[in-house]
């Protein structure tokens, strides 16, 4: 009679219970989903342990504070649906496996119901001996990630410490807009501080965001350095050093393409034998520079650095009978080797000259040489970041860069200047050789097919920035 008894009631509380199995696929939500008298009996059955804290005056502020604290943390855990617990717990505190539950176990729970029963500590269903058999094998293999292989890797780098802010676990509605100095940023001053330190002390490169595009998985990676970093000769080394393990890592993933900044060379003479292949972007970037000078356009002004994309753009100008002028002797004379003699009469060198309504710049533009440009010059950068604005009179393109196309995904890091969705044109190189299947590097004194790589932008949905004006 009491069996029969007891029986009617464990299935009237089962029945009562099913309710939150309802959810076979839990959420952390799960844990509070119960029907109204199960909350009443876990309210009191929590209550116990705080009542008798306070009946025998042992009860403080903190000890409630942390076991609430406690029971909210592991029940929400608990319900995931996916392994958190690390296995490094149960290697150093192997009894922890009786006293600490982990989702997987009580994931066991909702799609078996007959076993794992115990809430947050195990020990009770080894002693009753309704552990579910399989609880050991599905935490190993729930622990087990697939390894995702990008097709490609943009190898990037943060620029001041406050651009942390603009990545994914930054502020969206600071990252929705290009970075500007926001006097509130200074007030969070000790967080930025601390985050450097944690990068500086971690000192690898790490993921910021994973895109697809058609049916290529693009990732970026950021070193760990600042742009300060860069422009610092004793630290040269040691980002070459952090380039080059990303770049074997890349190849060790067996990933088919790597695309980042600065040219690549001296890892690829280093490791001859790579099957990565180093795309340094120049190429798009030429054409983009080339695109955004306005149609009609006969005389050029170039000031800024010598570099590899410079040499090129100086050149096809000349070679399309356009006029260009440089500023600086030294310059003028490496640029005039490069050329053929018909080209290079194209070429002329003027200390004075300023009064050209286009200007090919540098990020080294100075404040005094933009105080020389005549009203209404366009300035059309060539390099990666932007010079500094200090004509309000004066109309300033992006750096090169493309509009990515609606099917790009998943994109939220763009250049901290440039508009969102604005790629730069080193990026989308990329992008565009893996797509393309073109299975050569571009990085030293190599550069690609400039017209090929700006069709092959085109055809993929990639679209000139818009901010390009007409010559007036
Ligand atoms: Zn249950
Ligand atoms: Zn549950």
């Amino acid at each position: 009679m009491l069996v029969q008894w007891s029986f009617s009631i464990t299935g009237s509380i089962a029945r009562y219970h099913s309710h939150h199995h309802t959810s076979i696929v839990t959420e952390p939500i799960t844990s509070v989903i119960h029907p109204f008298a199960e909350h009443i009996v876990y309210f009191i059955l929590f209550a116990i342990p705080i009542l008798s804290t306070v009946l025998t005056r042992t009860s403080s502020i903190i000890s409630i504070t942390i076991y609430a604290t406690y029971i909210d943390l592991m029940n929400n855990m608990g319900h995931c649906n996916f392994e958190v617990v690390p296995k490094w717990l149960f290697t150093i505190f192997p009894p922890l496996k009786y006293l600490m539950y982990t989702p997987s176990f009580h994931s066991l729970h909702h799609t078996q119901f007959r076993t794992n029963y115990s809430l947050f500590m195990p020990f009770y269903d080894y002693i009753y001996g309704t552990m579910d058999k399989s609880t050991d094998t599905l935490y190993e293999t729930s622990l087990k990630k697939p390894d995702d292989v990008p097709d490609i890797v943009h190898l990037t780098h943060m620029t001041t410490p406050q651009s942390l802010y603009q990545l994914r676990l930054g502020f969206s509605g600071l990252a929705s807009n290009p970075l500007t100095s926001t006097w509130y940023l200074w007030l969070i001053w000790p967080l930025t501080l601390w985050s450097m330190i944690l990068t500086w002390i971690y000192g690898q490169t790490f993921i910021v965001e994973r895109n697809t595009f058609k049916k290529l998985k693009a990732q970026s990676w950021a070193v760990p350095r600042y742009r300060i970093h860069y422009l610092l000769q004793w630290q040269r080394a040691a980002i070459n050093k952090l380039i080059e393990e990303a770049i074997l890592e890349a190849e060790e993933k067996g990933i088919k393409g790597d695309n980042f900044n600065k040219n690549g060379e001296i890892h690829l003479e280093k490791h001859p034998k790579l099957k990565v292949k180093v795309v340094d972007g120049s190429s798009l970037a030429v054409a983009v520079v080339l695109n955004n000078i306005p149609t009609g356009t006969t005389r050029v002004l170039f000031r800024g650095r010598l570099t590899k994309v410079a040499y090129s753009i100086v050149s096809a100008l000349c070679h399309k009978g356009i006029q260009v002028v440089t500023v600086r002797q030294a310059g003028y004379e490496k640029l005039k080797k490069t050329m053929t003699k018909e080209d290079g009469a194209n070429l002329s060198l003027s200390v004075k000259g300023c009064n050209e309504k286009v200007w090919l710049v540098g990020d080294d533009l100075s404040e005094i040489e933009q105080s020389m440009a005549s009203k209404g010059t366009i300035m059309i950068p060539y390099s990666q970041f932007p010079p500094k604005k200090t004509r309000k009179d004066c109309f300033y393109l992006n750096t090169p860069s493309m509009v990515a196309p609606t099917s790009f995904g998943n994109l939220h890091c763009c250049e901290n200047w440039l508009p969102r969705r604005v790629i730069s044109a080193w990026r989308v190189a990329g992008i565009v050789h893996a797509l393309e299947g073109w299975n050569v590097n571009e990085c030293g004194d190599q550069l690609f097919d400039v017209d090929k790589i700006w069709k092959a932008s085109l055809e993929h949905g990639f679209r000139p920035s818009p901010d390009r004006p007409l010559l007036g």
